[in-house]
């Protein structure tokens, strides 16, 4: 399906949604299932950009076992209502309907079997279905409070209405049409802001650690990785640039700019214990064999020259080790202690972190407590969901929670 064709647009609108994103388009099928007359518009070339990028091309869209403690907020009851009144069984009902073929990957991770395109194609034919118009290629320069609504200057024309939606997401991925425009109508209308930051992103390494670990740029191992009292185990990945991998996007989330992480390379494992035995089984094996047998040769040989600089270290036979050398080598791989310099940004960041404090919006309908017919709803408010479908759950149940009453 493709997107709407742009021709004038209706002067007046009951609801006027800015950005047809994954909570725009939504919200536009469930107040457009009441009767209403919906008008969405986007300034990118294209509804759903993000949809399609989604889940490595697969969208990732929903996950079974979303809670309150998948998300991140100041606060944290905040999301309970609405993810309570629109649940992960619910969306997959309308994938059913719509004889989309999904797959669970990883528990409760909800995935396409073909491509993401299944889940905007379905989207935009309910937004048709319930005659919601869809208008890209507009972008807005002006919101003004009217009496008993909205008119929004528009660069395709001036619109009122009575209900106003911002679902223009965060800042990640600027050339995906991300924009600080939620932000900046939520100050307009003296609604606080949580400062964003960037989330679910990759780690940069500084250039001395890099040239060691980039020759194992592409090799992944299961870590257990710790940063503020969160810990995920998950693949983390060595990137050129630094480290990758979900292990590294769930933690991103709660790092803050000088804060050590906390890597266990090998979580599954007692590694001191297992030198013990290897001096009693295996006398002659030297370190490096015997940490093969839980990484690649070449990891075990970076690793270790990294942080021991002596490769003859990690060739001696492990009979030859001390007790307290046996306690710092394994020190070193449950517990590798990492201050990364920065992230990468909002250039490649899946989520923001912060947006439209909730204090200022009613949980159950998403509406400004200061302005009556104004709604923010989606990724642009500070309610961010860990990696794993959480973020789109989000995106579909506060945009269910607005659009039954626009
Ligand atoms: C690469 C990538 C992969 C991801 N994969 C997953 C996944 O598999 N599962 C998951 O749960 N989450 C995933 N996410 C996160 C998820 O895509 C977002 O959380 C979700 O799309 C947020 O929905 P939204 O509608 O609030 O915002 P968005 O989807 O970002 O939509 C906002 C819309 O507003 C428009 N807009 C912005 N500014 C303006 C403006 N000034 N005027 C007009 N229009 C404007 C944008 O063009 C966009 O269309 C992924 C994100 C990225 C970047």
């Amino acid at each position: 399906m493709s997107d709407s064709v742009n021709t004038t647009l209706p002067e007046k609108t009951d609801v006027l949604i800015i950005g047809a994103g994954a909570a725009g388009l939504m919200c536009a099928i469930t107040a457009g299932q009441r009767g209403r007359s919906v008008l969405v518009i986007d300034h990118a070339n294209k509804a759903g950009r993000k949809i399609l990028m989604s889940g490595g091309g697969r969208c990732n869209f929903t996950n079974r076992y979303a809670g309150p403690d998948n998300f991140l907020s100041q606060n944290p009851h905040f999301c309970k209502s609405a993810l309570s009144r629109y649940t992960p069984e619910d969306f997959i009902e309308r994938v059913k309907q719509h004889n989309i073929a999904f797959h669970e990957k990883k528990p409760g991770q909800m995935f396409c079997d073909n491509k993401a395109k299944d889940i905007l194609d379905m989207l935009l034919t309910d937004c048709q279905r319930v005659g919601a118009t869809i208008r890209t290629r507009c972008s807005v320069k002006k919101v003004q409070s009217l009496p008993g609504g909205f008119a929004v200057v528009s660069s395709l024309g001036t619109i009122q209405c009575q209900s106003l939606v911002v679902a223009t997401g965060g800042l990640s991925i600027p050339k995906l049409g991300a924009s600080a425009f939620g932000y900046e109508v939520a100050k307009q209308f003296g609604l606080d802001i949580v400062p964003p930051r960037a989330a679910l992103v990759p780690f940069m390494l500084d250039d001395l650690m890099l040239g060691s670990l980039s020759q194992l740029s592409g090799s992944a191992l299961e870590v257990l990785v710790t940063c503020q009292h969160m810990c995920f185990r998950e693949n983390m990945l060595f990137t050129h640039r630094g480290l990758s991998g979900p292990a590294m996007l769930q933690i991103s989330s709660y790092w803050q700019p000088g804060d050590t992480l906390s890597i266990n390379l090998l979580p599954h494992i007692d590694f001191y214990k297992v030198l013990q035995q290897r001096q009693q089984s295996r006398p002659g094996a030297a370190l490096k064999t015997i940490l093969s047998e839980y990484m690649s040769k070449k990891m075990a040989l970076v690793l270790s020259e990294l942080w021991f600089g002596d490769m003859s270290y990690t060739r001696k036979p492990v009979n030859r080790f001390t007790h307290q050398q046996m306690q710092g080598i394994a020190q070193q791989f449950h517990c590798w202690k990492l201050k990364p310099p920065a992230t990468e940004g909002y250039r490649s960041a899946e989520v923001t972190l912060g947006g439209v404090n909730t204090q200022a919006l009613s949980s159950k309908t998403m509406e400004a407590k200061k302005r009556k017919g104004l709604f923010f709803i989606g990724e642009v408010i500070d309610v961010t969901g860990h990696l794993g479908g959480f973020n789109f759950q989000w995106a579909w149940a506060s945009a269910v929670a607005a659009g039954a009453c626009v």
